[in-house]
């Protein structure tokens, strides 16, 4: 049986990358998927590279901005019926740089999408989930939100936070049989590690990704779909136990 039939789910950061690999692979477990990005035109272009057109829906919207996340979260139920699973997975990565070198304006635009975008979609999201006492959201964080790293501090500081965040949602949604847990990936192959690798050493991304592959145990990048798997595991009913946590899916980084 399908492992998230009859579902539905949002999910943010939903035209590309991990958050695509995410849709394509709950459209496959039978759930019904609203995709929620900056852009009608990627919006587009997904959906038709995703298929199983009755079953996606999507929103143009910035998950910083709050009047824009209550948009798309209405929006999913006045077009489903419902809503069970929220994966909150749009994010930016940060300008490499010190943290003497960084700027507040910077600092404060990776905060408002990766941790300002996490908290309003779970506080439009969990009344429905609350109410209905049931449902999944998953948070998506980093290795980086779970250990230091240079020259990446804002991001640092705001996957950090998105543990925090986890863990105190997790502890108020329980009761009501709603879990939230957060997932914790090392480099993966997706637009954002292109781009952080041309800002460390521009025209030679190729020698940054062999840097990070020497930290990885591994000795490889993920794929998006190694994350989409753990995710999927979280939203379905197999982790029915499990709230509060924080899963690494890191080719082995955590061990060291
Ligand atoms: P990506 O850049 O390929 O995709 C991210 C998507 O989020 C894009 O489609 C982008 O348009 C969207 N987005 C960005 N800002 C948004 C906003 N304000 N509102 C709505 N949508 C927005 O990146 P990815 O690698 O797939 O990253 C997905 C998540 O995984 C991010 O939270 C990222 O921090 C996290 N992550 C990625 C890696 C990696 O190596 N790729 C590692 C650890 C964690």
């Amino acid at each position: 049986m399908p492992r998230l039939e009859d579902k539905v789910a949002i999910i943010t950061g939903g035209a590309a990358g991990i958050g695509l690999a995410t849709a394509a692979l709950f459209l496959r477990e039978g759930a019904k998927v609203c995709l929620v990005d900056l852009h009608q035109s990627d919006l587009d272009s997904a959906e038709q590279e995703l298929g199983h057109a009755e079953r996606v829906y999507s929103v143009a919207a910035d998950v910083s901005n709050e009047t824009d996340v209550q948009k798309f979260i209405q929006a999913t139920i006045a077009h489903f019926g419902r809503l069970d699973v929220l994966v909150n997975n749009a994010g930016i990565e940060c300008k490499p740089a010190m943290v003497h070198e960084q700027t507040a304006e910077h600092f404060d635009r990776v905060i408002a999408v990766n941790v300002r975008g996490v908290f309003l979609g779970m506080k439009y999201a969990l009344p429905h989930l609350l109410k209905a006492k049931s449902g999944s959201i998953i948070n998506m964080s980093s290795v980086a939100g779970l250990d230091g790293f240079g020259n990446m501090s804002p991001y640092v500081a705001s996957k950090h936070a998105v543990v925090g965040l986890t863990k105190s949602a997790a502890l108020e949604a329980a009761p009501f049989g709603v879990r939230v847990n957060s997932v914790h990936p090392s480099p993966i192959h997706t637009r954002m590690m292109r781009a952080i690798e041309e800002a460390m050493n521009p025209g030679h991304a190729k020698e940054v990704q062999s840097q990070f592959e020497q930290i990885i145990p591994m000795q490889h990048y993920g794929e998006p779909i190694d994350v989409a798997n753990l995710v999927l595991f979280l939203a379905s009913e197999e982790s029915a136990f499990i709230t509060g946590c924080q899963y690494r899916v890191d080719g082995g980084m955590g061990a060291s």
